[in-house]
């Protein structure tokens, strides 16, 4: 049985902001682009969320449900060194570290015999540390696989700590609405719905053969999880090969000029998402279109500058292999191999 710990900071930007100039504690805060760049709302503090404020939120509309809030453009310079600190403390209760983004990590603690080998107290000891360090609070889950222990980091948020022992596994599994499950965005979710499942008790009764007849090969996740089982091994040398966003519509979109107007909020997550993965540096850029009759296509380009108008040259040149109106977009960005990146010419 494998004990894996997931650590989450609470509203991570934010955080540190108001670690570092205290009167920004009880005001609502958020970190973002601006309104006048159409910029969204990359993480806010527990103030600014009483008024319904969120991340991905376009920061127009967060100013309109709060005019006072205060909006700053982030320092992602002083967030790195943070959070170099932190996976330093992650590192010390073990060397199986998965860093997800600059504040959250997957820890396989299995095989660590300090703390009795007890997950909660390490749980415990990495909250106080954290905190003590970096100034910084951090929710944790305990979990027999990666999927659980992520999803118990979240349940008592901020400040959590919450541990699913295994011999309490199967009845949370049984209990968890679907769309917490890792994977199941809101096309699955909605699909789900339509089918009368509303939770993993609900999954579980279905045939698997039913489950895969609706859901491709993510039907066999499907049955996995909503019984508890994750393989997946925390991977400490990944390599992450791209980053990628991508929206299945509730509506195809009919033809080229709205799925043109579908790109900006895109390309804002991709390039929120590359700047959460310390901006590292792309090797290109690609564009996903799956039709109206599931036929996809990928179409990427080298040596384009990651502005949106690359993109919208991609997207014309996916759409006209087709002239099929759009199921889903992505948009995702090639990152330089470890490999290449050791190999580029030192500056002088
Ligand atoms: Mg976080």
């Amino acid at each position: 049985m494998r004990k894996i710990l997931h650590a989450d900071c609470d509203c991570f930007y934010a955080a540190v902001e108001m670690r570092d100039d205290p009167s920004l504690r009880e005001i609502p805060l958020a970190i973002g682009g601006s309104r006048e760049q159409r910029g969204v709302i990359a993480t806010c503090n527990y103030p600014a969320r009483t008024y319904g404020i969120h991340s991905a939120m376009p920061t127009a509309r967060a100013l309109r449900l709060c005019p006072h809030l205060t909006l700053m453009p982030g320092d992602f310079d002083k967030y790195r060194a943070v959070s170099r600190d932190l996976q330093r403390i992650f590192h010390e209760l073990t060397p199986l570290v998965e860093p997800l983004s600059l504040d959250e990590a997957f820890l396989d603690v299995t095989d660590v015999d300090d703390f009795q080998g007890s997950a909660t107290w390490m749980a415990q000891w990495l909250k106080e540390e954290c905190l003590a360090r970096t100034g910084i609070t951090v929710s944790v889950g305990a979990a027999p696989a990666k999927f659980l222990a992520k999803i118990a980091s979240d349940w008592e948020k901020p400040d959590g700590l919450t541990v699913i022992p295994p011999e309490r596994v199967d009845a949370f599994v049984a209990s968890l609405p679907v769309n917490k499950l890792h994977g199941v965005g809101p096309a699955t979710a909605a699909r789900l719905d339509t089918l009368g499942i509303a939770t993993c008790a609900d999954l579980r009764r279905q045939p698997f053969e039913r489950l895969i007849d609706e859901f491709g090969k993510f039907g066999r996740r499907l049955f996995e999880l909503s019984r508890g089982i994750d393989e997946r091994p925390v991977r400490t040398e990944r390599e992450r090969k791209s980053i990628s966003v991508e929206t299945t519509f509730e509506k195809d979109l009919p033809d080229l000029e709205s799925a043109q107007r579908a790109l900006a909020p895109l390309c804002e997550r991709l390039s929120e998402r590359v700047a959460r993965h310390g901006k590292p540096p792309l090797a290109g850029l690609f564009v996903k279109v799956r039709f109206d009759d599931f036929s996809l296509t990928t179409l990427e380009s080298r040596g384009l500058p990651a502005v949106p108008e690359s993109f919208s040259q991609l997207l014309e040149q996916a759409w006209s292999r087709a002239h099929r109106p759009v199921r889903l977009l992505g948009v995702g960005a090639r990152l330089v191999s470890e490999e290449a990146r050791l190999q580029l010419p030192l500056p002088l």
